[in-house]
C-alpha cells in the first residue's frame, strides 16, 4: 500500500496525470546496463550480449536488459564491461557533461553508479575525487571503481563541510546525487516503501541545502553542479534548489537538454522550467529528478587556489622498491605508461596518482589513485586493480576464454587452469574474449588463481 500522504502529494503535483501515474505503478519497473566506456564501445558490447538489447533514449551507454540475461552472473560484467543501473539514474552524469581532463566530484557517491559513469566521461584523462560519508557503502564503490578500470579516482569519507574547507573553488564539475525518501524507487525496490516516512523529508531537504552549500565552495567560476535524487518530493527537489538559488546570487539554473529526452517532463515552481522530473508514466524508467547550477565566472578566472602534492601518508617509492616493480613490468608488461609511471608506497602497497592531485592530509581516505600491488621483499605481487586496470595487449602472456566457456566459470570459482602448451612460468591475465578478469600465475603448464578472493563468484 502506498502511502497516503505520498499519495495526494502526488495528485496535487500530476492533475490529471495521476491516473497515468497510478496504472505505470502496477507495471513492472525497468532495469539496465550500462556500457563501460573505459573497456568498450556500446556496440561491441551488443555484439557480445547477443540479444540485441535496446538502448535507454537519453543515454547513447545504456540498455533495457535484455530478457532472460543475468547480468550479475555473466562473465563480461566479471570483466567490468557494464554497470547494472536504473535507466533513469543513467540521465544524471550525463546531464553534467563532463569532459576528458576536468576535475569532477561526486559528493554522495556510494555505490558508484555515476561515479563510473563520469568516470567513462573522463575517459582515464582528470581526477574524479568521489565522497560519501557511509564507510560500509564505500566498500562496493572502492570494488566498482576497481572492477570498471578506473585509474584516476580517489575516494573520501568525509562530511562535505570539511572537504570544502580542503578544496575551494577547485572542481569544474560536481555531482551531488542526495539522499532522499527515494519515493521514485517505490515500484522498483518495495524495502523502500518500507523505510519511508514523511516525517523524514525535511531531514533530506535540509541535508541538500547543506550538501549544495559546500558543493557550492568547491566549484570553480564558470563551473556547474548537477543536483539529482530518486524521490518525486517537491520539498525535498524544486524546494531545496530554489533556496540555494535564492540564497547564492552568482549560481542560475541552466536548461537540461539530452538527446532523446522527450518523454521527460519540466519541473514546478518558478525555475522549473530549467529542472527535469523522470516520471515512471512517461519514460521506461523510475522517478529522478535533475537540476543544473551554473556559477558565474569563467573557468579561466579559476585561481588554482589549492596546493598541489601528495597525501603526507603516501611516500615517493624508494629505488629498491621501484626496481621490484619495474623488474615484474618488464617481464610481465608491455604497457609503456606503467614503464614511466612515478610510484608512490604506502606501507607495502605500491600506487600510482592522478596527477594534479591536492593536498589531502587530514582528509580521510579510502583509495588513492590506481593501487598497482604488493611489494614482498625481492617479489611482486599484482592487484585485482592494476588487471582490471589493463587491457590483454598491454600483458606479454594471457589466457583468454570465450565469455561462455567453462574455464571462464572455473576461473571466477577460484579453481586452477590447465595452460595451452608453450606456456611460460609466471604471470598471466586470464581475459574473456580480449578483457582481463584477474591473474594467474603459471607453473609447470598449470595457472595458480590469484583472482581476489572476495570477488569470487558464488
Ligand atoms: N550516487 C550513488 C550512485 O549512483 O551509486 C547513489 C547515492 S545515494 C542516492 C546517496 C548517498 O549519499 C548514500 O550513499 C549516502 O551514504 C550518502 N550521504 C548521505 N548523507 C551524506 C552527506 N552528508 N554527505 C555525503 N554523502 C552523504
Amino acid at each position: 500500500m502506498l502511502p497516503i500522504e505520498y499519495l495526494q502529494h502526488m495528485e496535487e503535483l500530476l492533475g490529471g496525470e495521476f491516473g497515468a501515474y497510478l496504472r505505470a505503478m502496477d507495471e513492472p519497473s525497468h532495469a539496465g546496463i550500462r556500457t563501460n566506456r573505459l573497456k568498450i564501445t556500446p556496440g561491441e558490447l551488443s555484439r557480445l550480449i547477443e540479444k540485441e538489447p535496446e538502448g535507454v533514449p537519453w543515454c547513447a551507454d545504456g540498455f533495457y536488459m535484455p530478457d532472460g540475461f543475468r547480468a550479475g552472473k555473466s562473465a563480461l560484467y566479471h570483466a567490468g564491461l557494464y554497470y547494472i543501473q536504473e535507466p533513469s539514474a543513467m540521465s544524471a552524469a550525463q546531464a553534467l557533461g563532463v569532459s576528458p581532463g576536468e576535475r569532477v566530484l561526486d559528493l554522495c557517491a556510494a555505490p558508484g553508479g555515476k561515479s563510473t559513469q563520469l568516470a567513462g566521461a573522463l575517459g582515464g584523462e582528470g581526477l574524479l575525487i568521489c565522497n560519501d560519508v557511509s564507510r560500509s557503502r564505500l566498500k562496493a564503490l572502492v570494488k566498482n571503481l576497481e572492477l570498471a578500470g578506473v585509474r584516476n579516482a580517489v575516494v573520501t569519507c568525509e562530511e562535505p563541510r570539511k572537504l570544502a574547507r580542503a578544496f575551494p573553488g577547485f572542481f569544474d564539475k560536481i555531482l551531488i546525487d542526495a539522499p532522499c525518501s527515494g519515493e521514485g524507487m517505490f515500484r522498483k525496490d518495495r524495502d523502500v516503501l518500507k523505510a519511508y516516512s514523511a516525517q523524514r523529508i525535511e531531514f533530506f531537504a535540509r541535508t541538500s541545502r547543506d550538501l549544495l552549500e559546500s558543493a557550492a565552495l568547491m566549484l570553480s567560476p564558470g563551473g556547474r553542479i548537477l543536483f539529482s535524487t530518486c524521490t518525486f518530493n517537491k520539498t525535498e527537489n524544486e524546494d531545496s534548489v530554489d533556496g540555494f538559488l535564492a540564497s547564492n546570487r552568482d549560481f542560475s539554473p541552466a536548461e537540461i537538454r539530452l538527446k532523446g529526452d522527450d518523454g521527460f517532463a519540466k519541473g514546478f515552481g518558478g525555475n522549473g522550467e530549467n529542472y527535469r522530473r523522470l516520471f515512471p508514466h512517461r519514460v521506461h524508467g523510475e522517478g529522478h529528478f535533475l537540476a543544473v547550477l551554473e556559477k558565474r565566472g569563467n573557468s579561466s578566472q579559476n585561481e588554482n587556489n589549492v596546493s598541489v602534492s601528495m597525501p603526507k601518508s603516501l611516500k615517493r617509492a624508494a629505488r629498491s622498491q621501484q626496481a621490484v616493480f619495474r623488474d615484474f613490468a618488464a617481464y610481465a608488461l608491455r604497457d609503456d605508461f606503467l614503464i614511466d609511471a612515478e610510484l608512490y608506497v604506502m606501507g607495502d602497497t605500491l600506487y600510482t596518482l592522478p596527477p594534479g592531485l591536492p593536498n589531502l592530509d587530514g582528509i580521510r581516505l579510502v583509495k588513492t589513485g590506481l593501487r598497482l600491488g604488493e611489494l614482498r621483499q625481492s617479489r611482486f605481487e599484482p592487484s585485482q586493480a592494476l588487471a582490471m586496470a589493463l587491457t590483454c595487449r598491454d600483458v606479454k602472456q594471457v589466457a583468454d576464454f570465450p565469455h561462455t566457456s567453462a574455464e571462464v566459470v572455473k576461473y571466477l570459482k577460484g579453481e586452477t587452469l590447465e595452460m595451452a602448451p608453450g606456456s611460460q612460468d609466471g604471470w598471466a591475465l586470464v581475459c574473456t574474449e580480449g578483457y582481463p578478469l584477474g591473474w594467474g600465475k603459471v607453473l609447470r603448464g598449470i595457472l595458480k588463481n590469484k583472482y581476489n578472493r572476495n570477488w569470487l563468484m558464488d
